[in-house]
């Protein structure tokens, strides 16, 4: 029993368990003697950090496992290939820790640890040890916050915050909820896929969550599931308890090459998470991020594989839109025909991108926005236009 007091009860067999983290690829014995010197390379230049639940769901007979491929690092990540901040996010930092790129919304990059880091992270940067963009002091952003009414959307973001203590992710979300205008805070988290029990053991998260998720201002967890084998009855249990305590959950991830690009399994994944009260909100293209071009999936294959994903399942299963996070936006892609490539601005940095309606040559090689070239036959504007 995890969750007391007048809330639906969530069970699990053993909602106290812990997981033990594991930071060095000598504590991992199934990975080959001939492999090591080289991956070591790798985890020097991007950290490696798991678990032992989380490496527990790996099946080492298979040499393509999903969750392999998501957590134990690959050679090819030292392919010089991509940018560190390939979305620009330096440029939308407006405080230590705090970026705000569209009008209504503030992300506060609270934490600089995940619970295990994901080979193809587009903010790898942020573990560098030279990196300083993050903050857990938080007050330059709840000052920012303060002074921008229009601010109703607050991201704690990181990193994870949910890897922070529980006494300092109170004080954050208290502090937020002492500003009327925020109405929104989303919590963005792998933690549910990489420890359930980070909710079910810890009581005084509950009532953290009771107290703030309120019938007028709910707190969203921005879950990360990035394949059907991560909703294991421990995850799906701690689903459970962030509802059951108030939050609303909705799950969002990358497309990426060995671990979802198949639309059988995010059609699994996606319907599973419809069930469990988690339903898809957005699946991004990767972004062309330095170490991770062994997992990126042109962007046409990338359509043609939600777009077969969503032939299945429920409405709810079906909501989630394939978008780029770009440097000027969220630019979803709508249609691919055997021409064109056909997007709109979901979310847009510039009032003049809004909505924005846009066709390109269709370009199967392409990967991100930059590299497409506008239709020409087409009486939209293009790009930057
Ligand atoms: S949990 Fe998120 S921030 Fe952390 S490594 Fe994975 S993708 Fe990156």
């Amino acid at each position: 029993m995890v969750v007391k007091g007048d809330v639906p009860q969530v069970r699990t067999t053993n909602p106290n368990q812990r997981v033990k983290y594991i930071r060095s690829l000598d504590k991992i014995p199934n990975i080959p003697p001939e492999d090591r010197a080289i991956l070591e390379q790798v985890a020097e230049k991007f950290v490696f950090r798991a678990n032992d639940y989380y490496l527990g769901l790996i099946n080492w007979d298979d040499p393509h496992d999903p969750i392999k491929q998501l957590i134990i690092p690959r050679k090819e990540e030292l392919n010089d290939w991509g940018q560190l901040d390939a979305s620009n996010e330096q440029a939308v930092t407006v405080a230590h820790g705090v970026q705000h790129k569209y009008q209504d919304t503030v992300l506060l990059l609270c934490n600089e640890v995940c619970g295990a880091y994901c080979r193809y992270c587009f903010r790898k940067r942020l573990f560098m040890d030279e990196n300083d963009e993050v903050t857990n002091d938080v007050s330059a952003g709840l000052a920012y916050i303060r002074e921008n009414p229009q601010v109703s959307n607050v991201l704690l973001t990181g990193g994870d915050p949910l890897l922070m203590s529980t006494r300092r992710l109170t004080e954050i979300i208290g502090a937020l909820r002492e500003i009327p205008h925020v109405r929104i805070i989303r919590i963005g988290s792998k933690m549910p896929a990489f420890d359930p029990w980070r909710v079910l053991r810890d009581e005084e998260l509950q009532r953290t969550f009771r107290q703030y998720s309120t019938p007028e201002k709910r707190i969203y967890i921005m879950a990360h599931f990035d394949h059907p084998r991560e909703l294991t009855e421990p995850a799906m249990e701690g689903i459970a308890c962030y509802l059951a305590n108030g939050l609303i959950c909705v799950n969002q991830c990358p497309l990426i090459k060995g671990i979802n690009d198949d639309p059988d399994i995010l059609a699994e994944m996606y319907e599973t998470l419809s069930h469990i009260g988690c339903p898809p909100y957005y699946l991004f293209q990767g972004r062309p991020t330095e170490g991770n071009e062994a997992y990126e999936v042109p962007l046409v294959r990338g359509w043609q594989i939600f777009n077969e994903a969503l032939r299945h399942g429920s409405g709810l299963a079906r909501r989630a839109r394939f978008a780029m996070s770009h440097e000027t936006g969220k630019v979803e892609v709508l249609a691919v025909d055997d021409r064109h490539i056909y997007t709109r601005y979901h979310r847009a940095k510039y009032e003049h991108l809004r909505g924005r309606f846009m066709v390109f040559k269709r370009d199967d090689n392409a990967f991100w926005l930059d590299q497409l070239e506008p239709a020409d036959d087409f009486d939209v504007l293009p790009l930057g236009a």
